[in-house]
């Protein structure tokens, strides 16, 4: 057996367990390997049994004090006994396990670890793991058990025994960095990083085991880039672009004037696209810098030229955004082009009616999702490719592209703030424009960070702006454990605001799990004002534009990072009305008090991204919830900025020496980029 073995080739995992794993994508052993866990159990040291808290998961040790009793039934036995210590006894019992009775009863101490709840006569310890005697709960302790994404099915002690066995399989010669570099950054072996990710023994171990990963994550991800930068350097422009005076009097009619900023990037564009070589540019801008407006300039600008030019965007919701925003702009402006929709969920018969008319040249706009560029897509004379928010659309997609006879110029737009040092590594394919100023005519969003006591007069402030005439959002308290618990907890809160409300303003509520049509529904209900408060997770967080909400109420906000709460503020503040921005906290400490106040006193998204990494520190593994920018499977480019910027110090001191990675040194490595290339440049939907 080895990495590449199948995963049913381990004890105990069949035909019926392999297809449970291969719902989590693991279907080898080298696979399982990196299905890294989601965090960790720690265990901890025994409590007295006076100091238990319900809810919680404890160890306790303690003596058996009486006789172990099995009541119940022959299909579900209760085994239970009471346990004594020096501050009191805790009632203990275990489902299905009745010889528990012979096994525990000859007395002497042992620990239990598990969970303790309220039931009718008093607190109860129920199905603990057992430690006897009870010296044998040392060897775990302090040790940190991993704890797995699972899958209906698939337990966690599944996923953990077989990864046990795992670990006697791992390649002893996996290892694909040089010595070298390992010692100058100081990175344990790959053997160890792969052992100690799953069972530390100790945080540190963790710790270490962890930096490794990160490292080479980072480091496969920028070497990756700067590969493809140098490979795209050759692609010549093959389209011809003439000077369009429709889209200048298209600017003259706007009913602003571009930014400065606006127009620098305009030029930047238009200059790439009649360039020798073909254009990869980032657009980065605020949310509301105008960035869309741009980017519809160059799509004008490429298909009054002739060709089609392609507006993708991360969800149908908003790409049919985009969609009705260009329509109307086509229409106001009598521009002689024509526009197509494009994404998943439409029917088979709406998208074969797309096909033909991308085919044909019939159309030469076309705005959609990933849909865009599926294998059943040809374009006549695609010339330009728009992304909003793919960070990672790149090499492949155009590849893709290409392969159907079009290499088209690409635009990716951004509205993360990332710090400027950090963009400049994770961009490192792309040119990068900036839009650094707002529209004129924008009143700052007023920001105020309170406690949960102020709620009720936050709900007040909310009714008041309705009557205005505006709108709210409400960010819901975020609940990490699972995705159906998220479900439960924004229809919760929307059914609690449905009350507090007259029934006259309409709350709905929105979350991930809600089907396609359904969101696009209460979206376009929301755009329309027949809703007025839209309670959501964070999935509204990229782009959504209703200029007329003006009210941003984020609950929890401690749990977010600053970044996030930025983007959610970004909702609001995109109309002619003042707008603000509530930050609702629940916890009581100075260093949150202090990180939220960031936001209080600033609206630049790249200062707030750079004061929450300053402030955020390596130390903070699983505190606050990781910026989920760019997908990468451990590494946060926020928290990991450190290993970040090493990776690429390393990435340009190995291209320095060897910049194709053709010798003996680094043929392991280019082997495992070519592996594990794919994993960096294509980004998961929602
Ligand atoms: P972004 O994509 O950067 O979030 P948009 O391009 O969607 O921003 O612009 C937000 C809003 O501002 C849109 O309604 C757009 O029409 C408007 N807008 C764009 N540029 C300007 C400008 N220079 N002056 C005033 N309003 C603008
Ligand atoms: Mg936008």
């Amino acid at each position: 057996m080895n990495e590449l073995s199948r995963i049913d080739t381990l004890k105990g995992v069949g035909e019926k367990t392999a297809s449970l794993f291969l719902k989590i994508k693991v279907s080898t052993i080298g696979e399982l390997l990196d299905y890294y866990p989601r965090t960790y159990d720690v265990y901890e040291d025994s409590i007295l049994i006076s100091e238990i808290e319900e809810g919680k998961i404890v160890t306790v040790t303690g003596a058996i004090f009486g006789r172990i009793q099995v009541s119940g039934n022959k299909n579900m036995q209760i085994t239970s006994l009471l346990l004594k210590d020096i501050s009191g006894t805790l009632k203990v019992i275990w489902y299905r396990m009745p010889f528990l009775r012979t096994t525990l009863s000859r007395g002497g101490m042992l620990t239990l670890r598990g969970k303790v709840t309220h039931k009718k006569n008093g607190i109860v310890m129920e199905q603990p793991e057992i430690f006897y005697p009870a010296h044998t709960y040392e060897e775990k302790k302090g040790t940190l058990q991993p704890v797995y994404s699972l899958t209906t099915g698939l337990t966690n002690n599944l996923i953990k025994k077989a990864m046990i066995q795992a670990m006697e399989i791992i390649d002893e010669d996996g290892e694909f960095l040089p010595e070298e570099l390992r010692k100058k950054y100081q990175l344990e072996t790959y053997e160890q990083s792969r052992r100690n990710i799953h069972f530390p023994k100790t945080k540190a171990s963790f710790i270490n085991a962890r930096h490794r990963l990160v490292f080479e994550e980072f480091l496969m991800f920028v070497l990756s880039l700067r590969m493809q930068k140098e490979k795209e350097e050759k692609y010549q422009n093959q389209f011809v672009f003439h000077p369009q005076p429709l889209v200048d009097t298209f600017i003259k009619n706007l009913p602003f004037e571009l930014t400065s900023a606006q127009k620098k990037v305009w030029n930047e564009i238009k200059k790439d696209m009649s360039s020798e070589h073909m254009m990869s540019r980032l657009v980065q801008g605020d949310v509301g810098s105008g960035k869309t407006m741009v980017a519809f300039l160059a799509m004008l600008y490429a298909s009054l030229n002739g060709y089609q030019s392609a507006l993708m965007a991360p969800t149908e919701v908003l790409a049919r955004q985009h969609y009705e925003t260009i329509t109307k702009l086509l229409i106001e402006y009598h521009l002689p082009l024509k526009i197509q929709l494009l994404t998943g969920s439409m029917t088979a018969k709406e998208k074969r009616e797309s096909y033909s008319k991308i085919e044909t040249g019939s159309v030469d706009l076309i705005v959609g999702t990933h849909a865009l560029i599926q294998e059943k897509v040809h374009y006549k004379n695609l010339a330009l490719v728009i992304t909003d928010e793919q960070h990672r659309f790149g090499v492949q997609q155009r590849e893709l592209l290409a392969g159907k006879g079009s290499m088209p110029h690409i635009l990716v737009m951004s509205a993360t703030p990332i710090p400027r040092t950090l963009g400049i590594i994770l961009y490192g394919d792309l040119d990068i424009s900036i839009i650094d100023e707002l529209p004129q005519n924008r009143l700052p969003i007023k920001n105020c960070v309170v406690d949960t006591g102020y709620r009720n007069t936050a709900y007040k402030f909310m009714a008041a702006q309705i009557s205005q005439g505006r709108q709210c959002y409400v960010i819901c308290p975020m609940v990490e454990e699972s995705e159906h618990l998220e479900v439960e907890n924004v229809t919760d809160y929307t059914e609690l605001l449905r009350e507090h409300f007259p029934s006259s303003i309409k709350v709905a509520c929105l979350h991930g799990k809600m089907k396609q049509v359904e969101k696009e529904k209460l979206m376009d209900a929301f755009g329309k004002n027949e809703i007025q408060i839209l309670v959501s997770t964070t999935v509204i967080e990229v782009g959504i534009d209703v200029p007329n909400a003006t009210v941003m109420l984020i609950e929890n906000a401690e749990r977010f990072g600053l970044a996030q709460l930025h983007q959610l503020r970004g909702r609001v503040g995109r109309g002619k009305h003042q707008s603000y921005c509530i930050f609702m906290s629940a916890a009581k400490s100075k260093e949150t008090k202090e990180r939220l106040e960031i936001l209080n006193k600033s609206n630049d998204g790249f200062f707030i991204a750079s004061e929450d990494l300053r402030l955020r520190g390596p130390g903070d593994l699983f505190g606050i919830r990781q910026s989920g920018l760019m997908n990468f499977k451990l590494g946060d480019v926020f928290q990991d900025a450190q290993i970040l910027k090493d990776a690429s110090d390393a990435a340009q001191e190995i291209q320095q020496e060897d910049t194709r990675l053709t010798t003996e040194k680094y043929k392991k490595l280019a082997k495992y980029i070519e592996k594990n290339i794919s994993e960096y440049f294509l980004e998961k939907t929602l």
